[in-house]
């Protein structure tokens, strides 16, 4: 694992995780992909932000 994802919120660590399990149903950015996470995590958008601002 990224050593900078481990200074990360857990949240935004369970957005990765969650994002990797949606992967193992669906192996693409499809939309059934989306609707899946939204399913699971519905503010998974404020996550990947978090995320994203985070890494860089
Ligand atoms: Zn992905």
């Amino acid at each position: 694992m990224n050593p900078e994802l481990i200074k990360a919120p857990s949240r935004c660590i369970d957005y990765v995780v969650i994002h990797e399990l949606c992967h193992l149903v669906h192996h693409n950015h499809n939309k059934e992909f989306y609707t899946l996470l939204q399913a699971i995590m519905p503010d998974w958008q404020k996550w990947k932000f978090k995320l994203e601002k985070l890494m860089c």
